[in-house]
């Protein structure tokens, strides 16, 4: 065979010299335990928590270290790219404050650009080119019905299924049979010639599972399709060697594609990079744990946080805690620090499954925004709002000083202990909601009508804006005991046959009355912020 001939004749034209890649993106001038790590997403539109798991990983390994953490995108699949995909890939990223260096529509250095695969379809050529002329890698025309038919056969048989060994069918064709199949015109991608034997195994140090034995990759995979365009691995292999990457932590999904790398890097002539496969994030599905789903599990997706107005912070926070084990406690102790001064560690990161918990985020949130000021809330929620809020929610912003009195009652004043109330933006808009219209009435009255209508109208008769929280209190209990409630709570404890109900029964009608809830902050405080008129108004609405 005439591997020259073929190599013209599949890939024609001069390509570069591989030296030449090699000085054009020589080793990077960093001192030398700093890591160079990258996240390579997919443009697929959709960007998820995975991603962002593995992404706060690696841009703290680089950072830490003095490196650089880089952005590829990972656009060799066509039939998957959306538009404006890698604009929401930054947008996520950047709103959980995970910083890029280098890399797709970065302002950075641009020595080892391009950063989209697409655009580096020549690279990879020159490569692939060099791979036929040494005879490692050989055209295949089989059709895909034709590989369907194989993997069936395979299947049939209990063999392992793929393009390997005596199934390889197309390693085997003669230069003639080759040069027929062109001339007419056929298809073909470009495979591996593999030398791998299943026989052998492989003992590779994973930076985050440890030491692993893996069997020796023997199918011959495609490393360019059809349409000139690498596959993953292939590109993978070129990428993270010319990108100067040192570490790779990617999901462990890809462990079981690790033979394949091991083998094209070798052939390649490239050193590897060390790598680290990060364990799947998981979730309590009744009595199972299972890896989150796009379909099943809203909270997979990043856009899911931005639209329920998660605190980016508690976000990154969890995420830290589910990877390095002794995040938490560093944390507890250091909580006002920031972040980047934890010692992220690989060492500690999980070798299995993490689980997910929405509850626990759902706390730390909570733990989180109960530690901003209420000047700090407002400019959080606010930046919600104008993004996902609706135009009433949006009103809510309209009158700054408003709205931090009521969040300094719904969060209580610093200093003080504070109320854990606020989850998320969106839920803190149902909190605050009553404040700017009484909307519907979300508890039922648990006196009967004439009963609620009295309470009203006597509280009615004796409320004054002016009085403080103490007089307008002891005017409470004159109600209560004038309409046969109890004024005190002991008394009602001691004979609860002798009253009505007691004085917070009381207080009750006139909670749902001014908010239509049963449950609110201190209502006398309520009342202060709303405004005497508004007080009035709602309390006469509900006597009628
Ligand atoms: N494009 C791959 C993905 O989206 C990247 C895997 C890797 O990090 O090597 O999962």
């Amino acid at each position: 065979m005439d591997c020259q001939k073929l190599a013209e004749r599949l890939l024609p034209g001069n390509y570069p010299k591989l030296s030449y890649y090699e000085e054009i993106y020589p080793p990077r001038a960093i001192e030398k335990n700093a890591e160079v790590t990258r996240l390579a997403p997919s443009p697929t539109g959709f960007i998820h928590l995975g991603n962002l798991f593995v992404a706060i990983a690696n841009e703290r390994i680089a950072h830490q270290s003095g490196g650089v953490m880089y952005l590829r995108i990972e656009d060799t699949d066509d039939k998957r790219r959306v538009e404006g995909a890698v604009e929401a890939v930054k947008n996520a990223l950047r709103y959980f404050s995970v910083r890029f260096d280098e890399g797709a529509e970065i302002d950075g250095d641009n020595t080892y650009a391009p950063w989209y695969q697409r655009q580096r379809a020549e690279i990879y050529r020159a490569f692939v080119k060099d791979l036929i002329v040494r005879g490692k890698a050989y055209p295949c025309f089989c059709t895909e019905e034709e590989l369907s038919a194989l993997r069936d056969e395979q299947t049939n048989e209990k063999k392992i299924t793929g393009y390997y060994g005596e199934y390889a069918r197309c390693r085997n064709l003669t230069e003639a049979e080759i040069f027929r199949n062109l001339d007419a015109g056929k298809p073909f991608v470009i495979r591996l010639k593999s030398a791998g034997n299943p026989e052998n195994k492989i003992t590779f140090r994973d930076e985050i599972k440890g030491e692993i034995t893996v069997t020796e990759n023997d199918q011959d995979v495609v490393i360019l399709k059809s349409d000139g365009i690498p596959t993953y691995h292939f590109a993978h292999a070129i990428d993270d060697h010319f990108m100067r990457t040192t570490l790779v932590i990617r999901g462990e999904e890809w462990l079981s594609s690790l033979p394949i790398h091991i083998e094209l890097f070798s052939v390649l002539g490239f050193d590897r990079p060390r790598y680290g496969h990060n364990c799947s994030l998981m979730k309590q599905d009744g009595e199972t744990r299972r890896k989150l789903s796009k379909r099943k599990d809203p909270e997979l997706s990043l856009e899911f946080y931005r639209q329920e107005g998660y605190f980016p912070r508690a976000v990154r926070v969890y995420m830290m805690t589910l990877l390095n084990s002794n995040f938490e406690e560093w944390y507890q102790k250091n909580p006002e620090k920031p972040l980047e001064e934890f010692p992220f560690s690989v060492k500690k990161m999980g070798k299995s499954g993490a689980l997910f918990d929405l509850d626990k985020l759902n706390d730390i949130s909570k733990n989180e925004l109960s530690r901003l000021t209420a000047e700090e809330t407002f400019d959080f929620l606010k930046a919600w709002a104008d993004e996902y809020g609706s135009d009433e929610e949006k009103g809510y912003f309209k009158n700054r000083e408003y709205l931090i009195k009521i969040l300094e009652l719904v969060m209580g004043t610093n200093g003080k202990k504070r109320r854990k109330d606020i989850m998320t933006a969106r839920q803190a808009m149902e909190i605050v909601g009553y404040f700017f219209s009484k909307g519907e009435r979300q508890d039922e009255y648990r006196t009967d009508k004439q009963t609620k209508v009295r309470i009203l109208n006597a509280f009615l008769a004796t409320y004054d804006y002016n009085d403080d929280a103490q007089v307008w209190f002891s005017k409470l209990k004159e109600v209560a005991a004038s309409l046969g409630f109890a004024a005190e709570m002991r008394d009602y404890k001691a004979n609860p046959e002798a009253y009505k109900g007691n004085v917070s029964d009381v207080a009750e009608v006139l909670r749902i009355a001014v908010t239509g809830r049963a449950n609110t902050p201190d209502l006398w405080t309520v009342m202060q912020i709303l405004g005497a008129e508004e007080t009035k108004k709602r309390i006469q609405g509900e006597t009628v």
